[in-house]
């Protein structure tokens, strides 16, 4: 028996066994709600309990995340150039 999605017993009842479905994942980003559908999902054949796959999970977040393909270093601040305003601040050498 070598099942290349190999079935695990359910971790919530016990009794059932996962198995590898497709569903509607559906998940919030900032306000908006995002359908995916034919969501890889392992879902339990008694109680239908629902694991999403981890990997699918994963990849999921990294298309939601517009830093994606970014070198990840460490996060920079992006320091915008302040108009120079210090003309005013300092006292007039002129008359
Ligand atoms: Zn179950």
């Amino acid at each position: 028996m070598s099942d290349e999605y190999a079935a695990y017993s359910c971790p919530e009842c016990q009794a059932g066994v996962m198995r590898l479905d497709y569903l509607t994942y559906f998940t919030w980003l900032d306000h908006e709600l995002i359908t995916v559908p034919n969501f890889p999902a392992w879902v339990c054949d008694v109680c239908g309990r629902r694991e999403y796959d981890q990997r699918a999970i994963a990849w999921l977040a990294a298309m939601l995340n517009p830093e994606t393909g970014r070198p990840s270093s460490a996060p920079r601040r992006v320091r915008r150039p302040r108009p120079a305003q210090t003309d005013d601040l300092r006292p007039s050498s002129r008359e």
